[in-house]
């Protein structure tokens, strides 16, 4: 099979990710099938894509018949054997759970084509752990998606030991079809290699503040103002060409003796999550949330990386 040869995908899961997933590969002409188990979070799903879709077309991010494309490509349903049953590819995008993802992952190898290509959109499990509920491991691999995937076109391909080269060409070919960046991660590690990035800002960042270095407002200041910036035109090996590895030497060297190494979180998280202070859903964090105030964050969020995205419609990959 070629990428040319799909005409089918499958989405399983209608939640935060799978929905935008879904829209993408409907949008781009594919016949979609996006499965849940939950009725009311088809209902929903259908409901964000509309959303999505009149902001992606407000933007000029999407044409104006949009919708109507996506209505005419997209099904959805909560027969799973039903949703996979001519899939070429089925990507899941369930509840983080391995025992619920090897149930799903022991089905769609039951019920769908023998040629099709099984990918989950686990943030943290291996595919390994995936492809032994299979009889088809050479088929299986995580195609890892970042939030909100019909913005952000990072897609990390991870392969495990026994994902043949054939499976992991074909979504290579598939995603940048659909006009993804995907990137493929050569051996599967935990977190991946965008989420070891994070964990590792993040546990710095922890830190900072369980040392009374900062506040967390002067931590995201110092992101949003400073390198953070940097970050989105530019990856740290492209950037520090420019500053010179004899410099980034001498950096590393002072910095790394003083930096945070710990292998276990942060008491600072760890009150947190104890309190019951989770963030916008209870209202407070790191912050404190009103209503509006979430909506504000949202939408400068959603701005900004709309702004980056109509920059780079069309642009040419520096790779
Ligand atoms: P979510 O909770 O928004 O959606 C999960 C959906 O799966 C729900 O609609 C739920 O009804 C459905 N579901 C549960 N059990 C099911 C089953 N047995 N069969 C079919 N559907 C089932 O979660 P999400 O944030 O969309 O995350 C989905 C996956 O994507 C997870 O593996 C997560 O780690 C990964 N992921 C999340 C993000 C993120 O930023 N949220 C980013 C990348 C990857």
């Amino acid at each position: 099979m070629t990428a040319g040869d799909i005409r089918s995908i499958s989405v399983i899961g209608a939640g935060l990710m799978g929905h935008g997933i879904a829209q993408e590969f409907a949008l781009a002409g594919f016949k979609v099938s996006l499965h849940d188990t939950s009725n009311e979070q088809l209902a929903r799903a259908e409901e964000n894509i509309g959303r999505n879709l009149a902001m992606l077309s407000g933007m000029g991010l999407a044409a104006g018949d949009a919708a109507a494309t996506v209505r005419t490509h997209l099904s959805l349903g909560t027969d799973l054997e039903a949703a996979v049953s001519d899939a070429d590819v089925v990507i899941e995008a369930a509840f983080e759970d391995l025992p619920l993802k090897q149930g799903i992952f022991k089905t769609i190898d039951r019920a769908s084509p023998k040629h099709a290509i099984l990918a989950s959109n686990t943030s943290t499990l291996l595919p390994s752990a995936l492809a032994t509920a299979t009889k088809r491991p050479e088929k299986v691999l995580v195609s890892h998606y970042f939030n909100p995937p019909y913005l952000l076109p990072l897609v990390e391909l991870v392969r495990h030991d026994g994902t043949s080269d054939e499976t992991v060409h074909v979504m290579f070919e598939l995603l940048k079809k659909v006009g993804k960046t995907p990137v493929i991660v050569r051996k599967e590690a935990p977190g991946f290699i965008g989420n070891r990035l994070q964990a590792a800002l993040f546990r710095e960042a922890l830190s900072i503040v369980e040392h009374g270095i900062a506040s967390p407002a002067d931590v995201d200041a110092v992101i949003k103002g400073g390198f953070g910036r940097r970050l989105a035109a530019a990856g740290v090996f492209e950037i520090w060409e420019i500053a010179g590895w004899d410099l980034i030497l001498s950096i590393c060297e002072n910095l790394f003796p003083s930096l945070e190494s710990t292998k276990s979180v942060s008491p600072v998280l760890k009150e947190k999550v104890k309190r019951g202070d989770l963030g916008t859903k209870t209202g407070r964090g790191f912050y404190e949330w009103t209503p509006d105030s979430i909506d504000a964050l949202k939408k400068r969020i959603a701005a900004i990386l709309v702004a980056i995205a109509q920059e780079q419609q069309g642009g040419a990959e520096p790779h």
